[in-house]
């Protein structure tokens, strides 16, 4: 029989079309009908189990292999971004405003890719796989709701791992592979504050309870936390990113708001992080006389690969695509990702897969989100051949 790489570039004109098509019809968020549309048409004819979202657009697809075994999970999100595209592609978005600017039209496209390439291999599939065709990555949590509608037991048995890939415009050489033990991405939370003071004239500030002093000792004890109270090894990062109070030089304002981005990169800083900087907040504003609230909007967890796991789709690159198409990275990435609910419940691995094209140097080229980021279709089909080799030697080794 053939390698399922070589049956991935027989089909790597349809990826490239599909992908093409999903690009030029950018949609956000959780209904992204036209998208659902594609994906459904691309699956059609396969033995497969559909079944669509209630609360979002996603698809569910499972499907059952000829032997027994386990069951595993790939996931692809198929959102965009709010990004007016400028990268003068002849494929590039249609419509006004909206871009598929972190890639996830490409995701969308090897997800369906592997589906029909393990399709084609039924009879040696050992297990089951889920194929989570994901909306909402970008704004609204969209695999927490899949995971609340069921897609982890959509093979009527939890996945024994899960894995996902993320294209990359920048940093890393056209396709090369990159992950790590542990965590791979931050975990971003928001924190917002208020100091309510008692507004007065600037003349007299005694007679008032001035918040821009007592907010802007909150601003630095925040930073002393950071320093003080957390791992070097562990870190967290808190910026303090907007920060507004008053209207005159002679006037005492009421109050002082400012927000900070919080990122961390294990659950235990998280949760200490979340406990500690409103607690500071707080704390500081009262020893001013005054009151202020602190609160939390949360953000995705932190996104923790399984050293099990990601150690073997590591040797399943070395496999397929020989040696020096992985890089193993030093630290994690500073952004974040909601795969990171699949993660908490499964052990898993998320893979960053690069895509800038061979013309451009990937240390200048433009980032995922931006609107100029290209991601190079010649990596449709290697992704789509990496998913596939997952999910079929992960069911083999049992
Ligand atoms: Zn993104
Ligand atoms: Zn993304």
């Amino acid at each position: 029989m053939a390698e399922i790489r070589d049956d991935a570039d027989q089909i790597s004109g349809d990826l490239t079309e599909l992908r093409r098509a999903i690009h030029a019809e950018p949609e956000i968020g959780r209904h992204l009908p036209r998208t659902q549309e594609k994906v459904l048409a691309a699956l059609d004819g396969l033995p497969l189990e559909i079944g669509r979202g209630r609360a979002l657009s996603s698809v569910t697809a499972v499907l059952r292999g000829d032997r027994p075994g386990g069951t595993v999970l790939l996931r692809g999100d198929m959102d965009a971004l709010p990004v007016a595209e400028r990268t003068g592609l002849p494929y590039a978005s249609r419509v006004d405003g909206v871009m598929h600017a972190c890639g996830h039209d490409l995701h969308t496209a090897m997800l369906a890719g592997a589906a029909r390439l393990l399709s084609a291999r039924r009879a040696e599939l050992a297990g089951n796989v889920i194929f989570m065709f994901q909306p909402a990555e970008e704004i609204a949590g969209g695999a927490e709701l899949m995971i609340a509608e069921g897609v982890l037991d959509a093979a009527g048995e939890r996945p024994v791992a899960a894995f996902a890939l993320h294209v990359s415009s920048s940093l890393l050489p056209l396709g090369m592979l990159a992950s790590r033990d542990g965590a791979v991405l931050a975990a971003a939370d928001t924190l917002e504050v208020t100091v309510h003071g008692r507004g007065g004239h600037g003349s007299q500030p005694h007679m008032a309870a001035d918040p821009i002093p007592a907010a802007c000792e909150i601003v630095t004890a925040l930073q002393a936390l950071v320093t003080r109270r957390f791992d070097v090894f562990d870190p967290v990062v808190i910026t303090v990113g907007s920060f507004h109070a008053g209207t005159a030089s002679n006037v005492i304002p009421d109050e002082a708001r400012l927000a900070a981005s919080i990122r961390s990169f294990s659950g235990q800083a998280r949760a200490k992080v979340m406990d500690a900087a409103p607690r500071v907040v707080r704390d500081v504003a009262s020893a001013h006389g005054m009151s202020a609230t602190a609160e939390f909007t949360d953000g995705y967890p932190v996104t923790v690969n399984d050293a099990t796991e990601v150690t073997f789709a590591e040797r399943v690159v070395a496999d397929v695509f020989g040696d020096g198409r992985y890089l193993r990275m030093p630290n994690p990435l500073t952004g974040s990702e909601d795969f990171s609910y699949v993660l908490d419940q499964v052990p898993g691995a998320f893979l960053m897969l690069g895509a800038c094209p061979p013309d451009v140097d990937p240390a200048t080229a433009p980032y995922n989100h931006s609107a100029e980021a290209v991601f190079d279709d010649a990596v449709l089909a290697d992704g789509t051949a990496l998913l596939a080799e997952l999910a079929l030697r992960r069911l083999t080794a049992g």
